[in-house]
């Protein structure tokens, strides 16, 4: 399989390349040159079976003739061993997909750990030491600095934007030392991937460096993410569930364009809901509006504060040919006071504490069922309640447990240096940390 960029001036690579690159060099994205067939149904990807084998047989082709090609099943095997519950909702009809039980308790930890494993694997011995750049609304930092941490070869650049974190996320954030630093940016979440994006653009710096990215916008964050989708969906589809709509806290757009591929692949999926927050970019453009990419705006469920999702380009490159707007596509926009009732409601009619951001696709469940869709649906539960306290615990009235691996962190002493949202800076700190790791 060779990647290709969305903006089609870059050469086809293989997914090692594409993959250590991060952006393709003329500023796109890595896509698949060619869409992969559905794959042929195989006792490995039986219903029963673990993640970890259904990750390697559906992510093969797309690691095919790469040097990745003979390590993924390991890679699989380390990464994606994380537990995924599928639990049922009240509702009958509609299941929460529990992405939450790793070690920084969201989602983008199957994502960061894959892409990890994948660089590591890919790193010569006698490699310079590289530098993985990553930007954070919160989560993405923790969990890429949990994969990489002291793994030799690697060192970590985190941006947040300072203020706009949980108070439990900052913590974490702070919290590894060793080959991670950590910067507060004073900004916004965009501005700290616009600088991100600077970097990489920058070949003497990005060379020198050896830079890096592990934003979504990095093909070894989409491609695992998708597996999970299809693991659920083939369960679900066992018990003659299916298709089944797929409902997706969205901000960025990565875990859901997995969402949307792993239909592409052929699974039983029908409608594909983007739940976003009061961020309207994408609720505008599905209502009908021409694509406005904006700056993000503040919410409770700040891992969704982009008004600009970095893989709306390759949303676009995928349906190049077809109508993006009648492709089975929706988006949701919820204000913040109706995350507030929502997360209440839950909590009071089901007894389960949800964080801000599946709140909202719990909201987008209700508001299908409100207008007559009474089919099986699909939730992803992005992250555990625990890491968004400042929010959940007022409204459920009680202190919310942090699973195990969340609450030794938050033991730990945390660190971050204050960042100006200026390029110079960053390249000083780029320039200054080389010796560090
Ligand atoms: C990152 C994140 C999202 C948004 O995911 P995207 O891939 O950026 O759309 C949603 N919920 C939580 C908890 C997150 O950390």
């Amino acid at each position: 399989m060779r990647y290709i960029s969305t903006r089609d001036r870059s050469p086809a690579v293989d997914a090692g390349q594409a993959l250590r690159a991060g952006l393709a060099p003329d500023g796109g994205l890595y896509v698949p040159e060619r869409w992969p067939a559905a794959r042929p149904a195989n006792p490995d990807t039986l219903p029963s079976t673990r993640l970890t084998d259904t990750a390697s047989h559906w992510l093969a082709p797309f690691f095919a003739n790469s040097p990745l090609e003979d390590r993924l099943p390991a890679i699989c095997a380390e990464a994606l061993d994380l537990p995924l519950p599928l639990t049922p909702l009240d509702d009958g009809q509609a299941w929460l997909l529990e992405l939450f039980h790793g070690p920084t308790a969201a989602f983008k930890d199957f994502a960061a750990r894959f892409l990890a494993g994948c660089m590591a694997a890919l790193r010569a011995a006698d490699e310079p030491v590289q530098t993985v750049l990553v930007a954070t609304s919160g989560d993405t930092g923790s969990a890429v600095a949990a994969a990489f941490h002291r793994r030799p070869g690697f060192r970590v650049v985190i941006l947040y934007p300072e203020g706009r974190v949980s108070v439990r996320q900052a913590h974490q954030l702070g919290a590894f030392g060793d080959n991670i630093s950590c910067f507060r940016v004073q900004g916004n979440f965009d501005d700290c991937q616009r600088l991100v994006k600077q970097a990489l653009n920058d070949p003497a710096l990005s060379q020198r460096h050896a830079l890096t990215s592990a934003n979504s916008i990095s093909i070894g964050r989409l491609l695992p993410q998708i597996s999970y989708y299809i693991h659920a969906v083939s369960q679900l589809s066992a018990r003659g569930q299916t298709p089944v709509d797929i409902i997706v806290p969205t901000g960025n757009l990565g875990n859901a364009l997995a969402a949307i591929l792993a239909r592409e692949l052929g699974l039983p999926i029908g409608e594909i809901v983007l739940a976003t927050n009061a961020n309207p970019t994408l609720a505008e453009f599905f209502a009908g509006d021409d694509y406005r990419g904006r700056p993000g705006i503040e919410t409770l469920a700040n891992a969704m504060d982009v008004g600009d999702p970095s893989n709306f380009e390759r949303l676009t490159w995928f349906f190049r040919d077809r109508d993006l707007r009648s492709a089975g596509i929706r988006a949701v926009s919820v204000d913040d006071q109706t995350i507030e009732r929502r997360i209440k409601t839950t909590w009071e009619t089901q007894a389960m504490a949800v964080c801000p951001h599946t709140a909202c696709a719990l909201e987008a469940l209700d508001q299908r069922r409100l207008a007559g869709n009474p089919g099986p649906h699909l939730l992803a539960a992005t992250a555990h309640p625990a890491k968004f306290e400042g929010v959940v615990e007022p409204l459920v009235g009680q202190a919310i447990e942090p699973p195990p691996a969340l609450a030794e962190l938050l033991t730990r002493p945390s660190h971050a240096q204050p960042l100006q949202a200026e390029y110079r800076e960053l390249v000083k700190i780029i320039r200054s940390d080389q010796d560090v790791a």
